[in-house]
């Protein structure tokens, strides 16, 4: 409810500070638009303690013509909507039946007789009424609004035929129980039942049923799975899940029901309807949707736990397809069920029939629910842009969920690039993939990264242009793009041959997976930059043989970053050389290089081998310590870091601390070499 600006600016009495009581309320009888409100100001008491921070005083506003209530507390502009209960527990009390206002004998009076009591009947000085009152006309106005923008109600559930439709059991017996090639056995493994010639079975000549596995029924010689009667599979309770489409009673409201074909034990089938036990209604009313579920389930290892609902349950999540697999029975009256509803230009069969041909992606549920919900569902569907329906009703990824704006009336709003290059595909062979990589190209193009003009070629490429950026400028991208698909189809032909090679040696041929020459092109280049080769030398910049090249340039950077971190070393050594030091018969040095660090490691058995890298980026700094007629003998290794000894080991991680001798050298270094430390940072200072 909106709350009128004078009820707003109405001034605020003074503070209460009461007795006992919990707060005050005092009423004011306002009238905006000819109507007398109730405004009740509660003022909690100040003289009472609060076991938490309590809320500002609030006022009630209540109007009786619009069945409309809102809470304004002090100092704020905007009315929430609140219930009484939950706005006097902010200020202190507990509960509205148990609490202790202050009120004047005649506003309790009025108040009474506003809410149609009279003074006798009220409990805690008409309180809880009012707040019941409150409760009633919030629930109410939520209602309302609900409406307004046409979404479903709980209730609505009911809006839905009870009677099963026309021609369902028909397309049970025809569709649905032919295909049904189950074997249920009983404990033994010997006997059973086959649901194919719906026949008592019983195995003969060692044959064994076992659980999920084949079985050949000695009867009729079909093939089916084999379930242990009694075990948790779902087979063995069900044949499968059957969907169908009803209009609702409303005319408006299209239903997709779900249920459990129970299996029949006795594999007879008299009695279908019997058999049906309903789960699920999906409803779709306009551009909205709502999901009721009669049946819980809780997943378990095998199969799943579940319990039948006492009443139908509203669900929130709409578009998951309960068990997710199901028979969908389209009647052939489907034109009446969607006549006159947000379905209505909907061509079901046409879904079906292609659906069908693509198994994977068939799921009418989710079809008919985002054709309501998402208008562009529509318009790509019927310019024939099918496969990124389907994509999209099986579910986007990360990468593409927000490539579209799917709750646009056409597909130029809902495309994030000019529709002038919808042409550069065939709508049929437009995916999701293809949407994506033109968006991007397109915010290339605005950002002046890529001229329009080469916009449409490289949509049709594998390579994107971070595959190609390091060879842009060197080249034209036409002429780049050439020289990577003809890589491309180098690989292709490569992969074809190996396939052939395996498949005449009865070996598998895995490698199916995405070709990856432009992403070698893309490695390529950056090693040729890192390298400072010449990209303007075609010879470089397009090699004849990719792969080699770029074996080569792997080789080079390798060598070259070996080379940086063996001159930096270098360095570092020449750095901390004014740390050597020798004192009775023991020295303590630093490594010649990396080589003398990773080979220390390897004769005392410890872990420095690791620390190359980290001492040629002076990270830390490794020392020898040893015995100094035995100058080139591991003997202990230390670790200096952050000026302080971290570490000081011998053979097997033995530390140095155990050993008096080793212990006394490593201290009396220490003390040197802080005093050499500190006039050498004075001199530096002083220079
Ligand atoms: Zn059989």
């Amino acid at each position: 409810m909106r709350v009128d600006q004078t009820i707003k600016y109405m001034a605020w009495p003074e503070p209460y500070k009461g007795d006992k009581q919990d707060f005050r309320i005092t009423l004011s009888w306002p009238v905006i638009n000819h109507e007398k409100l109730l405004v009740a100001t509660i003022q909690k008491n100040e003289k009472k303690r609060q076991w938490h921070e309590p809320t500002p005083d609030f006022r009630l506003i209540c109007s009786k013509e619009k069945n409309a209530a809102a809470i304004l507390y002090q100092g704020e502009r905007i009315s929430k909507r609140k219930g009484l209960d939950m706005a006097l527990w902010g200020i202190g009390c507990v509960s509205v039946t148990s609490c202790y206002p202050k009120i004047s004998r005649e506003d309790e009076k009025a108040l009474a007789e506003w809410l149609g009591l009279k003074p006798k009947q009220t409990r805690n000085h008409c309180i809880p009424e009012l707040s019941e009152w409150t409760a009633g006309a919030i629930a109410a106005e939520t209602q309302r609004e609900r409406d307004a923008r046409g979404e479903l109600r709980d209730e609505d559930v009911l809006l839905c035929p009870e009677a099963l439709p026309d021609g369902l059991v028909e397309y049970i017996r025809r569709s649905v129980l032919p295909n049904d090639d189950v074997l249920i056995y009983k404990k033994g493994n010997v006997r059973g039942t086959c649901f194919q010639c719906r026949q008592n079975v019983r195995a003969t000549g060692g044959q064994r049923f076992r659980q999920g596995e084949f079985a050949t029924c000695p009867n009729c010689g079909r093939r089916g799975i084999a379930y242990l009667d009694g075990s948790d599979r779902f087979k063995v309770d069900y044949v499968e899940d059957i969907v169908t489409i009803q209009k609702g009673t409303d005319g408006k409201t299209v239903f997709l029901r779900q249920w459990h074909l129970l299996r029949d034990k006795t594999a007879q089938w008299n009695d279908i309807p019997a058999q049906l036990e309903e789960i699920c209604r999906y409803a779709i009313r306009g551009n909205r949707v709502a999901k009721w579920q009669h049946e819980n389930k809780e997943n378990r290892i095998y199969g799943a736990f579940r319990y039948r609902l006492s009443e139908w349950t509203r669900t929130q999540s709409v578009s998951v397809v309960y068990d997710g697999q199901y028979y969908f029975y389209l009647p052939e009256n489907w034109r009446e069920h969607i006549a006159g509803t947000s379905l209505q230009y909907c061509d079901l069969a046409d879904y079906n029939l292609r659906a069908i041909n693509a198994m994977r992606n068939r799921n009418m549920i989710r079809f008919l629910l985002d054709w309501a919900r998402y208008p562009a569902i529509e318009k790509f569907w019927k310019a024939g842009y099918t496969t990124i329906v389907h994509e999209r009703i099986r579910g986007l990824n990360k990468e593409t969920q927000h490539t579209m704006r799917w709750t646009r009336n056409s597909i130029h709003e809902a495309i994030r690039f000019p529709s002038r290059f919808l042409k550069l595909h065939d709508s049929f062979d437009w995916t999701m993939g293809d949407m994506q990589k033109v968006t991007k190209l397109w915010k290339q193009v605005e950002s002046g990264e890529l001229r329009e003009n080469d916009l449409p070629e490289m949509a049709r490429s594998l390579a994107t242009l971070d595959d190609i950026r390091d060879a842009m400028g060197h080249a034209s991208i036409h002429r780049i793009l050439r020289y990577v698909d003809s890589c491309v189809e180098k690989e292709r032909e490569q992969r074809r041959i190996e396939a052939e090679e395996a498949r005449r040696e009865g070996r598998h041929y895995w490698s199916d997976g995405p070709l990856q020459a432009p992403h070698t092109y893309r490695d390529y280049l950056k090693d040729c930059v890192k390298l400072n080769l010449d990209l303007d030398d075609k010879t470089v910049l397009f090699p004849r043989d990719l792969d080699a090249a770029h074996a080569r340039t792997i080789a080079q950077v390798k060598h070259q970053a070996n080379e940086k971190s063996r001159e930096a070393f270098r360095k570092e050594v020449q750095r901390l050389k004014w740390m050597e030091w020798e004192k009775d018969g023991l020295l303590i040095r630093l490594p010649v290089d990396g080589d003398e660090i990773t080979a220390e490691g390897a004769y005392l058995h410890h872990c420095v081998g690791g620390y190359v890298d980290r001492m040629a980026n002076g990270k830390t700094t490794i020392f020898f310590v040893r015995r100094v007629e035995e100058p080139d003998k591991p003997f202990y290794t230390l670790e200096w870091l952050n000026g302080q000894v971290q570490q000081c080991r011998t053979t097997c991680n033995g530390n140095y601390i155990q050993n008096p001798e080793i212990k006394c050298f490593v201290d009396a270094w220490v003390e040197k070499i802080s005093k050499k430390g500190s006039k050498k940072k004075t001199a530096i200072e002083a220079a």
